[in-house]
C-alpha cells in the first residue's frame, strides 16, 4: 500500500484513508468493516466525531474476522478544543481510547489551535463549540502546555506520532522553539480550490507529512449548507475533462491531484463502490501540466473557518 514514512517513528502512514467524519452511528461499525475488507488501513477519526466506540466496534469486528491484525492499522484521533489543559490532554486520550476499544493510536492530533472552556465529558460529549448557554468561552490555555502533554502521551505509549490539523506555518514553527517531538503529521483543508502551496513547502522543509482533508472542496460540506454558490470540483470543466482524458472519475482525480504532490487523503464515503473507486486513486499518473492546470483554480477558498462561529475564532486571519 502507497504510504509516507513519518518521521522519529519511520512508521508508515497510508496514503489513501477513510474519514469518519459525518458517518452516522447507525452505519458507522458496518462502514469501517466493510472499508477493512475493502482494503482501507487507515481511519481518521476524533472525539469530535462522536463516532469513535462505533468505529472501534467496525475494528473489533475486522480483527476478530482475521481480516486484519491491530497492527496492519493506522488509527487516528484528534484531541477536542475544550481539552487543550495539560490536566486534560492526558484524561481524554484515555477516554477515547476506552471509546474506540484500543490501547494506542498511531496518530493523535491537537483538532484546531483553539483552546475552549473544560466540559467534563460526564456532562456532554463531543462538547462541540460552545458552552450549556450556547456561546462559545475562550480558555487561556498556551499551545507550549498542549503540545508538551501531547509529548507525554507518545512517552507513555498513548500514541505513536502526534501532530496538529488546521495548523498555519506561524503555529509550525512556534511548536518547533518547544518541541522534543517536532509534530510528525499536519492535517489540512487542502483542494484545488485551496491549494496552500507556501504551506506545503514549509512542511516539506520541516519533514512534516501533509494529510489534506475535503479533497473533493465543497463536496462534503454542501449538505451543512456551504459553498452552496459555487461549481463543484467533481462537476468542473477542468476536472471533468482531465477525468476523461485518463478515464478516471473526478473523484480519483481529485485524490491523484494531491497524493501525487505527496499529500495523504482521507475521503469518506458510505457507497461500497465510491470506497473502492477512491482507494484505487494511485493507480495512474497525472501528466506535471495537468496538475498545474488543476492547480490553477486555487481561489484560497477556506470552507472550514471557526471565525464563522465566532470572530475571536479567526485562526487564519
Ligand atoms: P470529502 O472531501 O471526503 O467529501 C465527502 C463527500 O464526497 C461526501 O458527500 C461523499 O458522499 C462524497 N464522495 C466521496 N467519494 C465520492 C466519489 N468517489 N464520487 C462522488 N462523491 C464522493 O470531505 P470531508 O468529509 O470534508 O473530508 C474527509 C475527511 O477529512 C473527514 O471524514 C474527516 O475525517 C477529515 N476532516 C478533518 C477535518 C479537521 O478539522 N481536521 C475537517 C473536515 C474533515
Amino acid at each position: 500500500m502507497a504510504s509516507i514514512v513519518l518521521q522519529r517513528t519511520n512508521q508508515k502512514m497510508p496514503l489513501v484513508g477513510f474519514g469518519l467524519w459525518k458517518v452516522t452511528n447507525e452505519t458507522c461499525a458496518d462502514t469501517v468493516f466493510n472499508a477493512i475488507k475493502a482494503g482501507y488501513r487507515l481511519f481518521d477519526g476524533a472525539g469530535d466525531y462522536g463516532n469513535e466506540k462505533e468505529a472501534g466496534d467496525g475494528i473489533k469486528r475486522a480483527i476478530d474476522a482475521g481480516l486484519v491484525k491491530r497492527e496492519d492499522l493506522f488509527i487516528t484521533s484528534k484531541l477536542w478544543n475544550t481539552f487543550h489543559a495539560k490536566d486534560h490532554v492526558k484524561q481524554l486520550a484515555q477516554y477515547q481510547l476506552k471509546l474506540w476499544g484500543l490501547e494506542y493510536f498511531d496518530l493523535f492530533l491537537v483538532h484546531f489551535p483553539i483552546s475552549l472552556q473544560y466540559v467534563d465529558p460526564a456532562h456532554r460529549f463531543p462538547p462541540g463549540w460552545t458552552g450549556d448557554d450556547g456561546k462559545v468561552h475562550l480558555q487561556n490555555t498556551p499551545f507550549q502546555e498542549t503540545w508538551t502533554a501531547m509529548e507525554g502521551l507518545v512517552d507513555e505509549g498513548l500514541t505513536k506520532n502526534i501532530g496538529v490539523s488546521n495548523t498555519t506555518g506561524s503555529l509550525l514553527l512556534d511548536i518547533l522553539r518547544y518541541a522534543r517531538y517536532v509534530p510528525q503529521v499536519a492535517q489540512v483543508e487542502l483542494h484545488p480550490y485551496l491549494t496552500q502551496e507556501p504551506f506545503l513547502e514549509l512542511a516539506r522543509t520541516l519533514g512534516i507529512a501533509v494529510t489534506a482533508y475535503s479533497s473533493f472542496g465543497p463536496q462534503g460540506w454542501v449538505e451543512l449548507g456551504m459553498g452552496k454558490n459555487l461549481t463543484l470540483l467533481m462537476e468542473h470543466t477542468e476536472i471533468t475533462s482531465v477525468a476523461s482524458k485518463y478515464g478516471k472519475t473526478p473523484a480519483q482525480v481529485l485524490l491523484r491531484w494531491a497524493t501525487q504532490q505527496g499529500l495523504a487523503v482521507i475521503p469518506k464515503s458510505n457507497s461500497e463502490t465510491r470506497l473502492l473507486e477512491n482507494l484505487d486513486c494511485v493507480e495512474f499518473n497525472l501528466e506535471e501540466a495537468d496538475i498545474k492546470a488543476i492547480s490553477s483554480l486555487n481561489k484560497n477558498l477556506r470552507l472550514n473557518n471557526p471565525a464563522e462561529i465566532d470572530p475571536h475564532l479567526a485562526i487564519f486571519a
